[in-house]
């Protein structure tokens, strides 16, 4: 799948928080970095890690900025 900076993803696991299953790449590197829209905490994942989290991109960055 292929995702960058500011999309909005779904993982296949919810944050425990329960207010959101949808998160923002707010870094992308070696790790990517993720802020739960729910309640905005942010949790790095190894790219490797998050590839196999991710269960689908709920909205692609705005590609024109
Ligand atoms: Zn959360």
């Amino acid at each position: 799948m292929q995702y960058q900076l500011h999309d909005i993803v779904q993982l296949k696991k919810d944050h425990p928080c329960k207010k959101s299953s949808f998160w923002e790449i707010t870094r992308m590197g070696v790790d990517i970095k993720l802020k739960c829209l729910g309640c905005g905490t942010s949790v790095m994942l190894e790219r490797i890690d998050f590839d196999k989290r991710l269960k689908k991109i709920i909205q692609k960055a705005d590609q024109t900025q």
